[in-house]
């Protein structure tokens, strides 16, 4: 019986399980490292604790079942593309025909001093939820040492950009690095929560001479309208040389090297492919993702497809959530042609546009020719979630029914989806701006 191999199993990789059909003639197994699929586009709502984790995990042995196929959780550590064989950190071995490689990207803080043990990354439900905890700690301190400075009669010095020596330590200050969706994101959510606290103050610190680097300026500027009343800081152009446990060390064209205190510095800064590419042959070093052909098969293996972040197309597209879907689909339905003897056929990407929550202040919704803003919009990105949730994750028992009835109930009140596909109908939601 023809074997296929789904390594990952996030969007990429329960997209492909899904769209194999079960059939007893193929043998389809699915192996990750964890147990739990993570909803990653809304992550960032777990810091102003919006979101509680369980709302975005979804139980992955349960959904590989639903689609039909056998759920294995294991990290690979080999694969082995020309023998056709995975070997699992137990040393199980798990021999397939066509293997799919959905493996994502890891966190990646550029080998910067400091940055492994001071810095908190921004990746996965886990790492917001730490994220959120320590936020709520350090307000709470601030809060105290405010309080404490107001009965003592000093003067509070909430909402200084730094500390100095001798300064009564009043301040929470939160460095941000990266200035992309995820930075911007995590921003909003800080604003959300700790925007009204008397001794807040923000850095956002970023390389690029833009916010959302790849965006239309348009969002840069409003991004900074809207921040104006607040006590944030945007350093542009400016890389982060270290990091220690009271700040970050800056570094940047035309500025001089400075010392930035902060109580907590909150990563975005990238992501960089899992090693098992490089040392499976399928990119060529431990920091390229995989080349793969327009059917998304592998440069150098045509029996491995590459879908998701993972993989590098002929013509580059962004490491998006709804690319992933569409890759994994589509790396499914090729697999499985391919163990037939039939020929893939090429992937073309539909572009959707891009939604950016800003917290309770503003979502942006960038398409190629237009961009909208307006909180409104916030209700099309909680209408993704609950539509995409139920489509991996269908109903097949009461509880999964009840579940989805939920789902369902809020994605109709968000009255989105429809709405997505039309910048006509989008306008006529309640507050919609037209930015470009
Ligand atoms: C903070 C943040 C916000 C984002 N917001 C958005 C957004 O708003 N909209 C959007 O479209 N996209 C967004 N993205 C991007 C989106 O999350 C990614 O494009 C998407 O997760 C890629 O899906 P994937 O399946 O390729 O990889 P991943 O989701 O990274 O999944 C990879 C899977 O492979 C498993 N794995 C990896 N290596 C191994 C191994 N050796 N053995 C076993 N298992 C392994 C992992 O455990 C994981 O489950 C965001 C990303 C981040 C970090």
């Amino acid at each position: 019986m023809p074997r296929i191999l789904i390594l990952g199993a996030n969007f990429a990789g329960i997209a492909a399980a899904r769209a194999i059909p079960a059939s007893a003639s193929l043998d389809v197994t699915v192996v990750d490292r964890s147990a739990s699929f993570e909803w990653i586009p809304n992550i960032h709502e777990l810091i102003s604790r919006r979101r509680t984790t369980a709302s975005l995990r979804v139980d992955r042995r349960r959904m590989v079942r639903k689609a039909g196929h056998r759920f294995v959780r294991a990290e690979v550590r080999e694969l082995d593309p020309a023998r056709g064989i995975a070997v699992t950190d137990t040393g199980r071995e798990l021999r397939f025909d066509a293997c799919i490689v959905a493996t994502g990207g890891v966190h990646d803080d550029f080998g910067v001093r400091g940055a492994a043990r001071h810095a908190m990354p921004f990746k996965s439900v886990a790492d917001c939820d730490a994220i959120g905890k320590r936020l709520a700690e350090l307000a709470r301190q601030a809060t105290r040492r405010v309080a404490a400075a107001t009965s003592q009669g000093t003067p509070s010095k909430a909402r200084t950009s730094s500390r100095s020596a001798g300064q009564p330590r009043t301040s929470f200050t939160v460095a941000i690095v990266g200035g992309g969706i995820e930075g911007i994101e995590c921003l909003g959510e800080v604003l959300r929560s700790y925007g009204d606290h008397q001794a807040l103050c923000v850095h956002v610190i970023e390389a690029a001479g833009q916010l959302l680097a790849g965006a239309p300026r348009v969002v840069d500027r409003a991004v900074r309208a809207h921040c104006a009343p607040y006590p944030v800081n945007f350093h542009m152009n400016t890389r982060v040389t270290a990091v220690t446990h009271t700040g970050v060390g800056l570094a940047g064209k035309g500025r001089p090297r400075a010392l930035l205190a902060a109580d907590i510095v909150i990563w975005n800064g990238g992501a960089r492919p899992s090693s098992v590419l490089a040392r499976a042959g399928l990119a060529g070093g431990p920091r390229q993702w995989a080349p793969v052909t327009t059917t998304l098969q592998s440069r150098r293996f045509p029996n491995v497809f590459v879908a998701g972040d993972a993989a590098a197309l002929p013509r580059p597209i962004s490491k998006q959530a709804y690319f992933a879907l569409q890759m994994g689909a589509h790396a499914g339905r090729s697999a499985a042609r391919f163990v037939e003897g039939l020929r893939p056929r090429a992937f073309h990407p539909a572009p959707k546009p891009m939604l950016i929550a800003f917290g309770e202040l503003d979502t942006f919704l960038v398409g190629r020719k237009s961009v909208l803003a307006g909180t409104a919009l916030a209700l099309v990105k909680e209408g993704l979630l609950h539509a995409t949730l139920a489509q991996l994750d269908p109903p097949t028992d009461t509880d999964a029914a009840l579940a989805l009835g939920r789902r369902a109930v809020a994605a109709l009140r968000a009255a989105a989806l429809p709405e997505l596909l039309s910048i006509e109908r989008l306008l006529r939601l309640p507050g919609i701006r037209v930015l470009r």
